[in-house]
């Protein structure tokens, strides 16, 4: 069997035609035309206004969140059930991050929940759609709007993911996007934020360009950053955008594949979308509650049958620097990381070959019963 691969990206001759005319141009650093190019049809791909190309999907979180002026004393309001670089932020901002628990269902930061923890402090809400799953931003929007809290979203997985014909990382104040390796489309490390407002953008924009004012010459008129993208992660970015409906397709298919062979089991469930949603499936993902407590063992014993795992994410409460902050038991977060398995997604995967996997996982899991 050919290797299978849990989230590899996917590269090629487009990504080499982009690269050697990077380089034959000799604008590999931050200066250079593929930079905006990038950004303008990012924005255009998603129907935004603005879109300001990022170091990381990191920064872009760090950044839409500063640029709302949140610091010490505010609230953000964060899924415990995500990746660690949602929350550290909001951390190096000095804000306090609020854990709420997911919806059992989706995965996904429960508006029920949010709306329990908002108080006076409360500054922005920080919705994740893990995995590639759209949130239910109907919900989420209502509770912004009646309180008057801005929403981020964390759209770092969830690149072509929509939400009632919209896309995902378009509902808030800001949407922020990764292109680390492993991600929907990859700069090698890259992130983006999308935004409506454009007076806002400018600033981000200056602010990560070290705030070097444009009509004086090194001058600059606030504490910037240096968080700019350069052209060759761009002329990556461009390569990979001509290719993203492709990879969105194929990601599809391997979830209907899953699923079908998958669901033999009636014990296995899998993240479902919330009505009107339409995932990225960045990740494939399942759980079993028969395999609580032996998920290492199913782990170890799908990689001696060449098939590559990932565990989910551990609740960011369980870390040392956020224990404090643990509010509550979180169950449900916690099943999923206890019963659940993201499984090989990577677009270098050919159909014939998940059919083979999803077969071999149903099986190693029989012998878990
Ligand atoms: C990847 C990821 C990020 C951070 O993106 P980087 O580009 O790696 O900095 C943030 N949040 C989530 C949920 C992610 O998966």
């Amino acid at each position: 069997m050919r290797e299978i691969y849990l989230d590899s990206p996917n590269l090629g001759v487009i990504e080499k035609n982009y690269l050697n005319r990077c380089i034959d141009s000799n604008y590999v650093s931050t200066v250079g035309p593929f930079v905006s190019e990038f950004e303008e049809k990012f924005a255009s791909y998603l129907g935004v206004r603005k879109a300001v190309s990022v170091q990381s999907g990191t920064a872009a979180i760090y950044m839409a969140l500063y640029e709302l002026g949140i610091g010490p004393g505010d609230e953000v309001i964060v899924p415990v059930l995500t990746f660690i670089a949602t929350v550290n932020p909001v951390m190096h901002l000095g804000a306090t991050p609020v854990f709420v628990d997911v919806d059992p269902v989706t995965w996904n930061m429960d508006p029920e929940e949010v709306e329990k923890a908002i108080t006076s402090k409360t500054k922005a809400i920080l919705p994740v759609h893990l995995y590639g799953n759209p949130c239910n931003m109907d919900d989420l929007l209502d509770i912004s709007r009646r309180y008057g809290i801005p929403i981020v979203e964390d759209a770092t997985e969830s690149l072509g993911a929509y939400y009632k014909d919209k896309m995902t990382g378009t509902f808030g104040e800001f949407g922020c996007f990764s292109f680390n390796g492993n991600k929907v489309i990859t700069t090698g490390g890259g992130g983006m934020i999308v935004t409506e407002d454009e007076r806002k953008a400018s600033h981000i924009k200056y602010l990560i360009n070290q705030a070097r004012d444009s009509d004086r010459e090194f001058y600059h008129s606030e504490v910037g950053f240096n968080y700019r993208m350069t052209n060759l992660e761009a002329s990556l970015g461009l390569a990979q955008l001509e290719r993203l409906s492709d990879f969105l397709v194929k990601k599809k298919g391997f979830n209907k594949i899953y699923r079908e062979i998958l669901s033999e089991d009636p014990d296995i469930e899998f993240q479902e979308q919330y009505e009107g949603a339409f995932s990225s499936w960045w990740m494939n993902s399942m759980k079993a509650e028969y395999i609580r407590g032996k998920v290492a063992l199913v782990q170890d014993k799908l990689r001696l049958n060449g098939i590559p795992t990932r565990r989910i994410f551990m609740p960011i409460v369980e870390f040392p620097p956020y224990k404090k902050f643990k509010k509550g038991d979180y169950k449900n977060a916690y099943d999923i990381y206890e019963t659940g398995l993201n499984l090989p997604s990577s677009t270098l995967n050919e159909i014939e070959q998940v059919e083979d996997a999803a077969r071999i996982i149903l099986e190693v899991l029989r012998n878990e019963k």
